[in-house]
C-alpha cells in the first residue's frame, strides 16, 4: 500500500484483513444460501476472535472498555470489513459513538457499557412512510406524561430490529415548550406497544432484517430521553457523518475485493485462445476500476485523518458526503464491471460479483441518497468556496 501510515495503523489494518480472510469470506456462500444466517457456533467463534484481535468495540473509548481506535484506524478496519459480502462484517459491532458525550451516567451503565461489551445491540427508527430524505417530515410523536413519555409512530426500514435489544426512536415533541422539535428516545425491545408490522424482503441476503415497526402508546421513562428535548437532530447528524464515512470505507473494501477477484479470473479465463485480460475491452474495465478505487481510498483515508486532527465540523460534514457519494458510486461501477468480466458466472449467486452487485446498490440510498449528498456538497460549496473544501 502506498498511503503513509504508522506501524500501529498498518498492524490494525493487517489484523482486520486476516480476520476477514479467515473468518468471514469462507462463510459467504453458506450465508447466501441460508437467508444470510450462519450457525451460532460460527458467530461465537468470530466474536471471540474479534475480542482477541482487539477489534470488538473499535469506535468506543478505552475508559469505557472499548478498543479506542482513532477515526483513521476505524476507517482501515471498516474498509477490510467491506471486503466480505452478506454483511458478515456486521459481527463487528460499531455502537453509537455519539452517545459517549451525551448519555447520562445511568444510560451509560444500562446501555452504552452493554453495547461495548457486546451484550446489547441497538437499531435506529427514524424513517417513516412519509419521511425519508426529508427527516423533518416525521409524524411520530412524543408526549410527556408525568415522569414518562408516550411514543406513537410508524417506522420503516428499521435495520437489525430482529437482532436488537434497544431501538432509538426519533419523534417530534407534542407539547410546549419544545413542541414540534425533534427528540430521540431509547426504547427497550420488547416493550408494550412495539409491534413488527412486516418484515419485507430486500435485494441483499442479510441475517439482519429491515422491519416495519409500529409504536402505539409506548411508555418510556423520562430518563430514556437522549440529551435534551429538541436535540434529536444533532445526534442524527453526528451518526450520519460517522456512517457516511464508514460506508465510503466499506465501499473501498468491496471494490478492492471485486478488482482482485475479477483480475484473477481475467488472467485465468481463456477465450479465443488467450486469457480475456489480453482483450483491451476487459483490461480497460479493470484499469478504470483500479483508478477509481485509488481516488476513493485517498479521499476516505484523508477524511479519517482530518477528523482525528479536529477539522471544522461543517467541513467534515461536506467531506463525509463527498466520500460517501464518490465511494458508493465508484463501488457500484466496479461491481457492474466485475459482473461483466465474469460473464455468465457473474450472474450466479455463488459468485462474489453477483452478491456485491446487489449489495452495494443500497450504499447509494441509505444514510442519505446520492442526490441528498450532492445537495449537501453544493450547499457547503456555496457557503465556503472551493478552497475550503478541496484546497
Ligand atoms: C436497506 C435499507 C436499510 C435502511 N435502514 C434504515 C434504518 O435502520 N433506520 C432508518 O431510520 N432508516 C433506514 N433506511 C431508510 C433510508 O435512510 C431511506 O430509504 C433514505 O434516506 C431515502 O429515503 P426514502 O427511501 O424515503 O426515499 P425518498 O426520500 O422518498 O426519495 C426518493 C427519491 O427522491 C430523491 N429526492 C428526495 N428528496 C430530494 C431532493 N431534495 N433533491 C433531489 N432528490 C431528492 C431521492 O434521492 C430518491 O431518489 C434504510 C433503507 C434501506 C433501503
Amino acid at each position: 500500500m502506498t498511503y503513509p501510515m504508522s506501524d500501529e495503523d498498518r498492524a490494525i489494518q493487517e489484523r482486520a484483513r486476516r480476520f476477514v480472510d479467515e473468518e468471514l469470506i469462507p462463510y459467504e456462500v453458506d450465508a447466501e444460501m441460508n437467508q444470510g444466517v450462519l450457525p451460532p457456533a460460527v458467530i461465537e467463534r468470530q466474536e471471540a476472535r474479534l475480542r482477541e484481535l482487539g477489534l470488538s468495540a473499535v469506535n468506543m473509548p478505552k475508559e469505557l472498555g472499548g478498543d479506542g481506535l482513532s477515526v483513521f484506524q476505524q476507517v482501515l478496519v471498516s474498509e477490510q470489513i467491506g471486503r466480505a459480502t452478506n454483511a458478515l462484517g456486521w459481527v463487528l459491532h460499531n455502537g453509537p459513538q455519539w452517545a459517549v458525550e451525551i448519555f447520562t451516567d445511568e444510560q451509560v451503565e444500562r446501555y452504552l457499557k452493554p453495547f461495548i461489551r457486546g451484550e446489547k445491540r441497538e437499531c435506529y427508527a427514524i424513517t417513516e412512510p412519509g419521511a425519508g430524505s426529508d427527516v423533518d417530515a416525521i409524524e411520530a410523536t412524543a408526549r410527556r406524561d408525568g415522569d414518562a413519555y408516550v411514543l406513537n409512530g410508524l417506522k420503516w426500514h428499521v435495520t437489525s430490529f430482529n437482532k436488537a435489544d434497544v431501538v432509538f426512536f426519533q419523534a417530534k415533541l407534542a407539547d410546549a415548550p419544545n413542541q414540534g422539535t425533534h427528540a430521540l428516545f431509547i426504547v427497550d425491545i420488547p416493550s408494550e406497544g412495539v409491534r413488527v408490522v412486516a418484515t419485507p424482503a430486500y435485494s441483499h441476503t442479510f441475517a439482519d432484517h429491515h422491519a416495519i415497526v409500529e409504536f402505539t402508546g409506548v411508555r418510556v421513562p423520562a430518563a430514556n430521553l437522549v440529551g435534551e428535548e429538541g436535540g434529536g437532530m444533532d445526534f442524527t447528524y453526528a451518526w450520519f457523518r460517522y456512517e457516511r464515512l464508514m460506508i465510503a470505507a466499506r465501499c473501498c473494501g468491496a471494490a478492492e475485493r471485486l478488482i482482485d477477484e475479477a483480475t484473477a479470473f481475467a488472467k485465468e479465463r481463456a477465450q479465443f485462445g488467450r486469457p480475456i485480460i489480453e482483450f483491451q475491452a476487459v483490461a480497460h474495465m479493470l484499469a478504470d476500476s483500479l483508478t477509481e478505487l485509488w481516488a476513493a481510498r485517498l479521499m476516505t483515508y484523508r477524511l479519517g485523518q482530518e477528523i482525528d486532527e479536529g477539522v471544522d465540523v461543517k467541513v467534515q460534514h461536506a467531506h463525509c458526503s463527498m466520500a460517501k457519494l464518490y465511494g458508493s458510486e465508484m463501488a457500484n461501477r466496479v461491481a457492474d464491471r466485475a459482473v461483466q468480466i465474469f460473464g455468465g458466472r457473474g450472474y450466479m449467486r455463488e459468485n462474489v460479483a453477483e452478491r456485491f452487485y446487489r449489495e452495494v446498490r443500497v450504499d447509494r440510498i441509505w444514510e442519505g441518497t446520492s442526490e441528498i449528498q450532492r445537495n449537501i456538497v453544493a450547499d457547503q460549496l456555496a457557503k465556503r468556496g472551493v478552497r475550503a473544501l478541496a484546497g
